[in-house]
């Protein structure tokens, strides 16, 4: 059913929030009556990790020469999270998108996509303060420096948990647009913050599936 797009700066908590609303969509939809409309709905996570799309895409070539490649490669990775979402996303399914989602062209065309297929869409911003986003990643490169040292790989880190090179994290974060609630691509807009111990599940459930999960009327 519902496209639900997450945006926010890297490494402020996208992964961890998208597994959140993973499992209570999961659990919320096999609590329904199975004559509810909604009880066959099936959940889906998309980020670059599940495509595996390497973190390096992101990565900043040091002169302007290579910029145009560099560029290219994220625009290939965007073709790859765009394709992925448009193979899945129908009435029956609910896509949460984990990624950065930081340009607002980008989050404009998958709000297209959504409404090409007559299903609800919104935003999640995971609304971390930029200090703290960087400290998560400081702490991944400190650990893959000592793990570097001691002669050893880093190999038990997952891509999901590898740094990014602190430029093109830097690049990421002053390239970042923030989503507008007044635009309608990134209405509704939701809001979760470092310190809240769960995303507004409720209020997301109830904004995209809503009466429709008791058989009512659908609220698209
Ligand atoms: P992103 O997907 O945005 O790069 P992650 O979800 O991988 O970020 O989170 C980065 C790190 O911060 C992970 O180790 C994760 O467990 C931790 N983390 C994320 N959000 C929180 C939070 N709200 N409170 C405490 N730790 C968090
Ligand atoms: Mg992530």
């Amino acid at each position: 059913m519902p496209l639900i797009i997450l945006t926010g700066y890297p490494t402020s908590g996208k992964t961890h929030r998208a597994k959140q609303l993973q499992s209570y969509l999961q659990s919320r939809i096999s609590s329904l009556s199975t004559t509810s409309p909604s009880s066959t709905l099936r959940v889906h996570l998309i980020s670059d990790h599940t495509l595996a799309i390497p973190r390096n895409v992101y990565n900043l070539e040091t002169k302007s020469q290579h910029e145009r490649s560099n560029h290219a490669s994220e625009k290939d990775a965007r073709a790859t999270i765009y394709a992925a979402v448009k193979r899945v996303l129908s009435s029956k399914d609910i896509v949460i998108l984990d990624g950065a989602n930081y340009i607002k062209g980008w989050r404009y065309q998958l709000y297209c996509e959504a409404k090409a297929v007559r299903t609800p869409h919104c935003v999640v911003h995971v609304g971390t303060p930029v200090e703290r986003a960087r400290g998560v990643n400081d702490e991944r490169l400190s650990r893959r420096t000592a793990a570097a040292a001691a002669g050893g790989e880093a190999d038990d880190v997952g891509e999901e948990d590898q740094p990014y090179e602190s430029e093109c994290w830097e690049n990421l974060v002053y390239r970042y647009e923030e989503p507008n609630a007044m635009a309608r691509w990134d209405a509704p807009l939701f809001t979760v913050l470092w310190e809240d111990e769960m995303l507004p599940c409720d209020a997301i459930w109830d904004a995209l599936v809503g009466s429709d999960a008791e058989g009512g009327k659908k609220t698209v």
